[in-house]
């Protein structure tokens, strides 16, 4: 317990303390208990440990024990700051003298009181501690429970994840199947269906013998049959092809008066001369052009107008087309038809429904034209939705983007590959997939690559004759042709067999596009990191390369840069010969453009230097000069440089050229520069 005790207590325990000193009444030896409860030493003057005041009191005490003996002397010293009264006896001690004190009965009391009342402060602190930790392990052990329970209920969660992600899966599969079952179903119904529908024309054409009128009418019901199951058919493969995600995108500018035009011209035979149903195209303005996917486009209004025909006995179908807001495109087929309940609006987009009415009897339909309808309009961006009340005719409003969103993604990406960012390396991409464009250019431009998509093999020629790629990502199988040739015409031509092909398709023809040069070959999907590491391992040249120009002539370096423009090498420039040399030193540049006449410098003086330095030796140097050299000159300057270039004949593809053929020569073509910068 007391070993427990704080400091302060402990100087309260001890009554008694004993002091010596001199004559004077300065301290010359204290014990432990007045070092601890007076706070004081050897050295220290008594008096001053008097209470303020009785200084006199403790002088008078010094100098009586000095020479006698002295009983019951009460003096008042500080304590702790606090005055208390000691009994002191004294007596005479080496000229000066020995004094023991001890604390007066009362003040001993008002201590210990003061003792106790702190322990019971600290006996009551202990038990609120006790009572606080009881109270945290209790919490503690809540959390544990709690903490049990939430782990229970995750692993439940968990199981039950897992089970819905079986369950998706397994429904996934399902509709797989069901797509796939549908549409090869749908395949082989064609074949026999076109049998039967040829058969049974060929029945009715009477140059082919006479049917007996009853014969001609089960021919024809045969006909109209094979008809409806052949539409029925064609509808469930497109719906199966939307369902799937196989349908592809084609799209086409066409202006909207044409395209109704058109749809005018097909539709017309579908009203009979004597009808009492018009039906109404009215023209759109004259400037209103689509992008999109027009033979989808058409396969909607067609529908809706077919199914306008069905259900108006009289009146008219109108047919419009006019913009909508940003920069949609509003299709509506209206008509004066028998309408459709408000109750019906949803259910008829559904696969397979059809409204109860007397009309609906009479005509013929499958209940796919507008689920097929809806999908196709959704596919392109937009939406199909009706207006109608029974009686009163129906309006159908298909609204799409004027221009397909793939396209406009397409354009911006073409557009962004027209201007070369300096600093990033560009990649080729021949990829006839928009979708998988946009995300290779997502992956490669994250990582300082610029795609430069193209889509067809023609596209990737005139590319590659603007700009010589870090490397070549092309798919084979593409739309309409395939890019074999153009990747054995990549690797067998001289100026492009060293760019990096990377090959990646959807069919396992490894082999083929090794044995054609292929430098990778991965098939689909590709994930990013895969693409990336691999890239940035084939196009190990870094970014771009660096061409120093050395000329004193602003107009021609100016020249020189426009002509530069868009190929993927990074211009530096000096006006003087030492400036030029300083950067090539700093720079180390892949190749050195260097003006013949300089004001401070010959080009032969340049040309020394820079093959004086270990650093600037080994970079090719093409001259050109707007002077006749002479021969010496020519000879001379032929040893140390590249190659002469007459000024006057410098145009884009001489210097583009001239700068692969140099940069070829020195390797940089094929390890870029690697080897010369160690
Ligand atoms: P169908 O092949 O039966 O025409 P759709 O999916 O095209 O299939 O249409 C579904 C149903 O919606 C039709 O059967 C008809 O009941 C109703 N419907 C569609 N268009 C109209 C219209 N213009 N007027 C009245 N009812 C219509």
């Amino acid at each position: 317990m007391t070993a427990s005790l704080p400091a302060s207590l402990w100087h309260f325990l001890s009554r008694e303390v004993a002091l010596v000193c001199d004559a004077a009444g300065t301290l010359t030896w204290v014990d432990d208990r007045a070092v601890r409860l007076l706070e004081t030493g050897p050295g220290q003057a008594l008096r001053s440990l008097a209470a303020q005041g009785t200084e006199d009191k403790v002088d008078r005490l010094v100098t009586l024990s000095r020479d006698e003996r002295v009983e019951r002397w009460e003096v008042i010293l500080c304590v702790g700051g606090q005055p208390r009264t000691f009994a002191f006896r004294g007596a005479p001690h080496e000229g000066g003298s020995a004094l023991v004190g001890s604390l007066v009965t009362e003040d001993y009391a008002a201590s210990l009181s003061q003792v106790s009342e702190t322990l019971s402060e600290l006996a009551s602190l202990h038990r609120e501690t006790e009572r606080q930790q009881r109270e945290l392990k209790r919490r503690a052990d809540e959390l544990a429970r709690i903490n049990r329970e939430l782990e229970e209920s995750n692993r439940g969660v968990r199981t039950l994840h897992a089970e819905l992600d079986e369950k998706t899966e397994s429904l996934v599969r399902a509709a797989e199947i069901k797509s796939r079952v549908v549409a090869n179903v749908s395949h082989e119904f064609r074949t026999p269906l076109h049998s039967i529908l040829g058969l049974a024309r060929l029945l009715l054409n009477p140059a082919n013998g006479s049917l007996s009128p009853e014969q001609q009418k089960q021919v024809q019901f045969i006909r109209s049959s094979g008809e409806a199951l052949f539409e029925l058919v064609n509808d469930l493969l497109d719906l199966s092809k939307m369902e799937s995600g196989k349908a592809t995108l084609r799209p086409v500018h066409f202006g909207a008066g044409d395209f109704l035009g058109a749809l005018r011209g097909m539709m017309r035979p579908l009203v009979l001369a004597d009808s009492p149903v018009e039906l109404r195209f009215e023209t759109p303005p004259a400037d209103l052009a689509l992008e999109t996917d027009e033979a989808k486009v058409s396969q909607v209004v067609r529908n809706l107008v077919s199914n306008a025909l069905k259900f108006t006995e009289k009146g008219h179908v109108t047919v419009t087309a006019e913009r909508g807001p940003e920069d949609t495109v509003c299709f509506r087929v209206s008509d004066t038809g028998i309408g459709i309940a408000p109750e019906h609006h949803a259910h008829i987009f559904e696969e397979f429904t059809q409204v109860e009415s007397p009309l609906q009897k009479q005509v013929k339909g499958t209940g796919l034209g507008l689920a097929l309808s809806r999908r196709l309009a959704e596919f392109l961006g937009g939406s199909l939705t009706v207006q109608s009340a029974p009686g009163r005719g129906s309006t159908f409003t298909f609204t799409l983007p004027r221009v397909h969103p793939e396209v406009m993604e397409m354009v911006g990406m073409t557009e962004r590959s027209q201007q070369l960012e300096p600093g990033r390396a560009p990649v080729l991409v021949l990829e006839d997939d928009r979708q998988t464009l946009f995300l290779y250019e997502k992956y490669l431009s994250r990582s300082g690559f610029q795609v430069l998509p193209v889509r067809t093999v023609e596209e990737a020629r005139r590319t590659l004759q603007r700009v010589r790629p870090a490397a070549v990502v092309m798919d084979v199988m593409l739309e309409g042709e395939t890019s074999w040739s153009f990747l054995s015409e990549l690797k067998s031509n001289e100026a492009t067999r060293d760019i990096p092909v990377l090959v990646v398709t959807l069919m396992d023809r490894e082999q083929k596009a090794r044995a054609l040069g292929a430098d990778e070959f991965w098939l689909k999907p590709l994930g990013e990191e895969q693409l990336l590491r691999k890239l940035a391992e084939m196009a190990r040249s870094g970014p771009v390369q660096k061409l120093l120009i050395i000329d004193d002539d602003e107009v021609h370096r100016y020249l020189l840069r426009q002509l530069l423009r868009d190929t993927p090498y990074l211009l530096s420039e000096a006006g003087t010969g030492p400036e030029g040399l300083r950067l090539a030193r700093e720079q180390t540049p892949d190749l050195i453009f260097l003006d013949f006449v300089l004001p401070d410098m010959t080009a032969f003086d340049v040309l020394d230097e820079l093959k004086a330095d270990p650093r600037t030796r080994d970079i090719p140097v093409i001259l050109h000069t707007s002077r006749q050299l002479q021969e010496e000159e020519r000879a001379r300057l032929e040893k140390g440089t590249s190659t002469i270039l007459a000024k006057h004949k410098l145009s884009r593809e001489v210097a583009i050229t001239r700068i692969r053929d140099a940069l070829h020569k020195t390797g940089l073509g094929t390890d870029r520069g690697e080897s010369r910068r160690g």
